[in-house]
């Protein structure tokens, strides 16, 4: 068979093969502790479950338009115009499949053969191949040592091929919060070079400290206008399956996106385009209570960590820790290690390498209590046994 050569040789998404392992070896009967799951370990909310049962038994599941129910639409242009500060209109917003595809249709839509984008380091698994799968070049940008922004490292990787940026705030696997002077200088940087911004801000309501999200379409019309925002309700929400998410940017950008999917995927599911619509109207109990859990579990598990003389940065938000083992490693680097770990210590890891970052591993604390406990001490032995 001849194939699409980019098709045939585009890798499998790490994390998600990852997770699929430990989950095989769980059924195996094996101990493991997953913590490479990005997902919650939450149900989701029970009100959202009740609206896609209702809307179920109402027999009325049909296509929607290819970008979205208005309702829905509307419903997150409100949402955005009130998280983030600054007004939305539905016309904006183009309801995709989930976040994942919502980052893919704008890649393809933006991204020509040769373009370069830049990918600030450590940075999600799937931005690389997707920038790749467009024809453009990943560009990825070293960050600093406490795994924030360079801003002047983003300047030098500008060349006259790059058209634009992808950021993560707060980032998958680190749990960065850009600051508000980094957001703003990072603005500049890309009015002066002419860059679109890509902000995958779907871990927005997960942070902690009392930290503010920060998002580029708050530091003036220019920015407002070359940002695409990306989000849904697989993390928020606790919604991975219903697998829904949006993009939202000027029209110019929602419509090209949305005439794409119309001819590749068509409208999303409308089932769960209802349960978002819930989710979105009045915000669930569910969902504070969950994001309090998971800022327990995050002191646990980064004090636990730092017993263990690893040294992690106290992430402000999603729910992964990416601590330093490069003092562990040999030359089969953070990959080897994951794979020791897993056989030894039946631990589940992502490792760094498979964000652009060496040195790193990421743990999701997605889990409960007794195991991150218990996963800890399994960590612990596997150190001490080296
Ligand atoms: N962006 C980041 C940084 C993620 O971690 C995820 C999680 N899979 C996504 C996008 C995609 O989310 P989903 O496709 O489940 O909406
Ligand atoms: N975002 C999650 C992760 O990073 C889910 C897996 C995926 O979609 O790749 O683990």
């Amino acid at each position: 068979m001849k194939f699409n050569a980019r098709a045939k040789d585009i890798p499998l998404s790490a994390t998600l093969a990852l997770d699929a392992r430990a989950k095989e070896l769980i059924a195996e009967g094996r101990d493991v502790i997953n913590m490479t799951a990005g997902e919650p370990d939450f149900d989701a909310p029970a009100a959202v479950r009740d609206a896609s049962r209702a809307f179920v038994d109402s027999g009325k599941v049909r296509y929607t338009p290819a970008p979205g129910r208005p309702s829905l639409r509307e419903t997150i242009a409100g949402h955005l115009s009130r998280t983030r500060g600054v007004p939305f209109e539905a016309k904006e917003v183009t309801v995709c499949h989930s976040a994942k595809h919502a980052l893919s249709g704008v890649i393809l839509s933006l991204v020509s053969e040769g373009d370069e984008v830049l990918l600030l380091l450590p940075a999600w698994v799937s931005y690389f191949e997707m920038v790749r799968f467009a024809g453009g070049e990943p560009v990825a940008v070293p960050c600093r040592p406490d795994l924030g922004p360079d801003l002047e490292a983003i300047a030098a990787a500008v060349t006259e091929n790059t058209r634009g940026i992808m950021i993560n705030s707060p980032c998958n696997p680190s749990g960065y919060c850009f600051t508000s002077e980094e957001m703003k200088a990072l603005c500049e940087l890309c009015e002066e070079r002419d860059l679109w911004i890509l902000s995958d801000e779907i871990y927005s309501r997960m942070i902690y400290d009392g930290t503010k999200h920060e998002s580029p379409v708050t530091y003036g019309e220019d920015a407002r206008k070359r940002t695409i925002i990306v989000d849904g309700a697989s993390k928020a929400f606790a919604m991975t399956g219903y697998r829904i998410g949006y993009l939202a940017a000027p029209p110019e950008i929602s419509g090209v996106v949305g005439k794409l999917h119309s001819q590749l995927t068509g409208a999303p599911n409308a089932i769960s385009q209802e349960a978002f619509e819930c989710a979105l109207a009045e915000e669930p109990a569910e969902v504070s209570d969950m994001v309090t859990e998971f800022d327990r579990r995050r002191e646990l598990v980064v004090k636990g960590l730092s017993d263990l003389g690893l040294p992690c940065e106290l992430p402000k938000g999603a729910f992964y820790v990416f601590p330093d083992v490069s003092a562990h490693l040999d030359e089969s680097g953070s990959m080897g290690f994951c794979e020791r770990l897993l056989e030894e210590a039946e631990v589940a890891s992502v490792p760094g390498s498979a964000f652009g970052t060496e040195g790193h591993v990421r743990l999701s604390y997605a889990l409960g209590e007794a195991q991150l406990i218990e996963a800890l001490e399994r960590l612990g032995r596997f150190l001490n046994a080296r």
